[in-house]
């Protein structure tokens, strides 16, 4: 999401006349978007910007992203920073623009009359964005989050939940496709809760009816809101990538409930059960993949509880899991909860799972070899390509041919290892 809203910021600043410089020291203006998910986010930006104002006295810095609210930060940054503005409120960022820009370097800019931007949280995505390649984009469908699990600070950071206009996400995604882009990813903290015009399901259903060649898919969903239609949507769409991602986060419901989530260990089970089933009626013969996120030393999580979010992994026989060591964010409930997990052990728990995890992977991946599969190649290096099936696995191709990189090609899969795969074009 972060990265999607940096687009947003570089096609704004861009529609003012101001143009990328090659290097961060070259830059007059320089927008820090930091995340705020975990310590080590935090401390990577604090780091950056102290050692940029020591050697650039003159350049602007901004800041903004999850943390740019915090008082702390504010507090912590106020000497360095020239304008703390949160993602959702751009007109602060647009106002501070149009009354310092002259004084930035000695470029003629110009200043439009009044502010663009409408004062409300949602208004910046209607940003049109500077995309980093033209063959992938992300698009926004929604921002914030009412879930308030217990260890995230996204709900502090981005507010309530608000979905954008049906139809403008569909004139982005049409957009998107007549200007060559293969792959379409939806964005938002928790998609499946989605509601404007349409919800979830009759959006991606929308989407999927747009004429041209493209994948499209989502990240991210709670297993609380993953509804019957919406695995059925997925099953039978023909764009809609075969990968989902549900975030599972613990496998022990005692954490499950310290954690807010709002589901048990069976349920989560029974949904991936239902998307087997579904996947298996409706595009048999095509792999399907299943990624998580989990959090190891949640506060209080004993080791049986632990062996929980094992037994889960075992179950599941994921493709992926993104693993987070917990962190207490300031803000959110588990910070007034004691951290009494030690972090060698959460080490120790998160290497565990990751055993699991490349046993659960590479036996996956063992179903791919022989199958000829979409690959949309994203880059090249010494003669060899690099792309990502529509389950996101990442394929090596050997291949002569020139020119491939933004291209969906079809590869025969010849061998497979835990991370990636490895194939031939056809
Ligand atoms: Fe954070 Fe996701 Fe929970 Fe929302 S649903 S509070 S974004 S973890």
């Amino acid at each position: 999401m972060n990265v999607s809203d940096s687009e947003r910021i570089s096609g704004f600043l861009e529609s003012k006349g101001y143009k990328s410089a090659q290097s961060i020291s070259e830059a007059a203006l320089v927008v820090f978007n930091t995340c705020g998910i975990k310590q080590t986010a935090e401390n990577r930006a604090y780091s950056f910007i102290h050692n940029l104002r020591k050697h650039h006295n003159d350049v602007k810095i901004i800041l903004t992203g999850c943390i740019a609210h915090r008082s702390d930060v504010q507090k912590l940054l106020k000497n360095k920073v020239d304008l703390f503005f949160s993602i959702s409120d751009m007109f602060l960022f647009e106002n501070w623009i149009i009354e310092n820009c002259l004084e930035i370097g000695n470029w003629k800019l110009e200043i439009p009359a009044q502010n663009n931007l409408p004062k409300e949280n949602i208004a910046y995505l209607s940003i049109a964005p500077k995309h980093n390649n033209k063959y992938q984009a992300f698009v926004p469908i929604m921002t914030g989050c009412d879930n308030f699990c217990a260890y995230c600070v996204v709900p502090h950071a981005r507010g309530r939940e608000v979905s954008r206009p049906a139809e403008e996400i569909l004139a982005e995604v049409q957009d998107l496709v007549k200007k060559g882009y293969k792959h379409i990813t939806l964005l938002g903290q928790n998609v499946n809760s989605y509601k404007s015009t349409a919800d979830f399901p009759q959006l991606l259903k929308k989407i999927d009816r747009i004429p041209g060649k493209f994948w499209v898919s989502f990240v991210s969903s709670h297993p609380k809101d993953f509804s019957d239609e919406l695995i059925g949507i997925i099953a039978r769409c023909k764009k809609v990538c075969e990968w989902i991602h549900l975030p599972v986060q613990a496998g022990n419901d005692a954490i499950l409930q310290k954690m807010n989530r709002r589901y048990t260990q069976a349920h989560y089970l029974k949904l991936l059960g239902k998307i087997r089933q579904a996947m298996k009626k409706h595009k048999p013969r095509i792999p399907y993949s299943l990624s998580s996120d989990i959090i190891v030393g949640f506060p209080g999580e004993t080791r049986k509880q632990f062996a929980d979010s094992a037994k889960i992994m075992e179950k599941a026989r994921f493709d992926m899991v993104f693993f987070g060591q917990f962190s207490p964010r300031p803000g959110t409930a588990a910070w007034q909860m004691k951290d009494d997990v030690a972090q060698k052990e959460k080490a120790r728990r998160e290497k565990f799972l990751n055993e699991i995890l490349k046993k659960t992977t590479l036996a996956n991946n063992k179903k791919y070899v022989g199958k000829i599969m979409e690959v949309l190649v994203e880059k090249e290096k010494d003669g060899v390509y690099f792309g990502k099936t529509r389950t996101m696995k990442n394929v090596k191709i050997l291949s002569a041919k020139k020119d491939l990189i933004g291209k969906i090609i079809k590869v025969k899969i010849t061998k497979v290892n835990i991370w990636n795969l490895e194939g031939e074009i056809i």
